[in-house]
């Protein structure tokens, strides 16, 4: 019989969509659709203090951007409480957890006295049942907390599909708190009990939890569940060696979005980061999702590298379709104050995407042919359009206003008739030029840029001269 592959993705929903879950998300995610399986999206909300509906809806809006769509859920374990609350019950049942009605100050005595004897600092096992052990007598009015009875003896060990073998010596795992006094279940408890109902097989999350492994498994051992394989991702450093963080710039995958980042871009650039495939650097997600293996998970950190994720950008941004950056682009140009409709802007990207690095730089570039014209400033105009200049750029104009087609060649004919006629190299046309047309030294193809400008508007800039 074959197990249909079941991951999921686990966010807790205390801020936005960040870099490492994003990442570990699309490994999950590729990991489900090349085995065909299931991907599930479980919001873990237990933390009621921290967690925010802004924060589900930025989790999922980041998914959805990146087109990593969930095949069951959201499901919220907030919504699952009673169910915990069930498994808890079935523990205490078979004797594998006990209530403790130590008080936090008794904890803290029992941690001052482990530390002062040179051991761990631990619980000391007061409430837990022993064979032949007499408990305290139960202190009236005091709500105990329910812990997990774990094993004093004995190694508890996983294949990590990243990382190898892992043991932890069960001596060395305190007993877990798994119920508050109030009677809420405690996150690993929550986990465990919806990573066994959700059928998940394979648990691929970041490095940070690999402490909770442990404790987890032997959770599900208690309840007589499957254990799923797992995976540890290590982080994701910083250029500068340090863990990534918003000092590096933006986490938010969402700010990506809104700097001008393709989502095919952000999905090549992040599932390369801790993952390979021989040398190849861009791949599409058809590929991402075939070629996807746990083996060729990298177990050492990534290292975030802005530049590269820009020339990843800039490859996808050639790749699309001038009219599909128009669309894009336009509301970018309105941000910047520009109108999108002042020009053909479908030419305009065909212009300049080939040396673009984002959205937003292409917006800015554009707004040469968007924005309200603004003269060169005095000194540049005092350089560049000298009266030599001036008079070239009088023929120029007279030799322009009579032809009677407007568009990159005529007008490059112009141009060339120009230079020879007075007999001079392009750089002593081509600067004036662009300083009285567009205001500025530099610019893409002279041609080019006048033919989007429109003839009208490049005959007065040059009559006001
Ligand atoms: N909710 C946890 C987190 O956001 C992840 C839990 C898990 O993947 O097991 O860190």
């Amino acid at each position: 019989m074959t197990t249909t592959i079941r991951t999921r993705f686990a966010p807790s929903p205390t801020g936005f969509l960040h870099l490492g879950g994003t990442r570990t998300s699309l490994f999950s995610w590729a990991f489900a659709r090349h085995h065909k399986g299931v991907f599930v999206l479980r919001i873990e909300d237990t933390d009621v203090e921290r967690s925010t509906p802004e924060a589900v809806e930025a989790i999922l809006q980041g998914m959805s951007w990146l087109g990593m769509h969930a095949d069951e859920g959201p499901f919220y374990q907030m919504e699952r409480t009673e169910r915990h609350r069930e498994a808890i019950n079935e523990l205490l049942e078979k004797g594998r957890a006990y209530y403790c009605y130590s008080t936090p100050e008794e904890i803290e005595e029992m941690r001052e006295k482990a530390r002062a004897a040179g051991l761990k600092p631990r619980y000391d096992g007061t409430w837990r049942p022993e064979e032949g052990k007499t408990l305290p007598a139960i202190p009236a009015d005091r709500k105990p907390v329910i812990r997990f009875k774990t094993p004093t003896e004995g190694v508890t060990s996983w294949d990590d599909m990243v990382k190898g073998r892992i043991s932890f010596a069960n001596e060395e795992l305190d007993d877990l708190i798994i119920a508050r006094p109030d009677g809420t279940p405690t996150y690993n408890f929550c986990v465990v009990v919806d990573d066994w109902d959700m059928e998940i097989t394979h648990v691929i999350r970041g490095d940070d939890h690999v402490n909770n492994t442990p404790r987890q498994i032997l959770i599900l051992e208690a309840l007589g569940a499957t254990v799923p394989q797992y995976g540890h991702v290590p982080m994701i450093l910083g250029p500068d060696g340090e863990k990534l963080s918003k000092r590096h710039g933006a986490v938010n995958i969402m700010d990506y979005e809104a700097d001008g980042y393709l989502p095919e871009a952000m999905l090549n650039y992040l599932a390369r980061l801790g993952w390979s495939h021989g040398d190849d650097e861009i791949f599409s997600v058809e590929q991402f999702v075939e070629w996807f293996d746990t083996k060729n998970l990298s177990g050492s950190p990534s290292q975030w590298d802005p530049k590269k994720l820009n020339w990843v950008n800039a490859h996808y941004i050639k790749q699309r379709s001038s009219a599909e950056l128009a669309d894009m682009v336009a509301p970018r140009i309105e941000k910047l104050g520009g109108n999108p409709n002042a020009v053909n802007l479908t030419a305009v990207m065909d212009l300049l995407k080939d040396r673009a690095e984002t959205l937003n730089a292409l917006a800015k570039d554009a707004m040469l042919f968007c924005g309200s014209f603004s003269p060169a400033d005095p000194e540049l105009q005092a350089e560049v359009l000298t009266d030599e200049a001036k008079a070239l750029l009088a023929d120029f104009a007279q030799r322009l206003s009579v032809v009677s087609d407007w568009d990159t060649a005529t007008i490059a004919a112009v141009i060339k008739d120009t230079l020879a006629a007075n007999e001079v190299k392009m750089p002593k046309l081509g600067i004036p030029v662009r300083v009285a047309v567009t205001g500025q030294k530099q610019t893409p193809a002279v041609d080019a840029v006048l033919a989007l400008i429109g003839k009208e508007t490049v005959l007065e800039r040059l009559h006001a001269l």
